[in-house]
């Protein structure tokens, strides 16, 4: 389905904002124009999701999450920032695996299987995209993950 990205990640980002209860501030880094690209909606909601929980999950009371949408001339680069705990260097890559979780002690307590981001994984790569992941250990982390974007029609070519 063809999605203007900028609405599409408005429309996500306010259903957490409306019902975050947490002391997080959020801030949204967009272009002005529309960002055109094709997207399974319901799959890349489960990505955004799951990489939006995760920031919440690992961020300080009063940490700011900032979500940026960078528009290239093929391809679209939007990524999640936070100001929480991060991920150790040598992990960092490994977050993208089945079962990974980072930090067992800390991770059981805050829940879940560690199949978010492996999942998230496949499913922008079956948008024919990439994902990965840039952290300092206790300053925070960062997803990123471009799309290809819709070229437009041109004759004359
Ligand atoms: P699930 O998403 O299945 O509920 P999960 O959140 O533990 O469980 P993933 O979303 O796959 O699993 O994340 C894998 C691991 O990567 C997490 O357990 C955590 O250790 C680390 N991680 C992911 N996002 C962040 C983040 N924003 N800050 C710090 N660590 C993170
Ligand atoms: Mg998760």
């Amino acid at each position: 389905e063809k999605v203007d990205f900028v609405q599409y990640f408005h429309h996500i980002i306010d259903r957490f904002e409306m019902n975050k209860s947490e002391d997080i501030l959020f801030e949204r880094q967009f272009p002005r124009d529309h960002v055109l690209v094709w997207l399974d909606k319901d799959k890349m909601t489960q990505v955004i999701d799951n990489i939006i929980s995760n920031a919440i999950k690992y961020s300080p009371e009063g940490g700011k999450i900032t979500f940026k949408i960078v528009k290239e001339r093929r391809r679209v680069v939007i990524s999640i920032a936070d100001q929480g705990v991060g991920i150790a260097k040598e992990k960092v890559d490994k977050i993208f695996e089945r079962f990974y979780r980072a930090d067992k002690a800390r991770s059981r307590n805050l829940g879940g299987t560690g199949l978010g981001l492996a999942i998230a994984k496949e499913l922008v790569e079956a948008h024919n995209g990439h994902i990965w992941a840039e952290s300092k250990e206790g300053k925070g982390t960062t997803i990123l993950f471009v799309l290809p974007l819709m070229q437009k029609k041109r004759r004359n070519r």
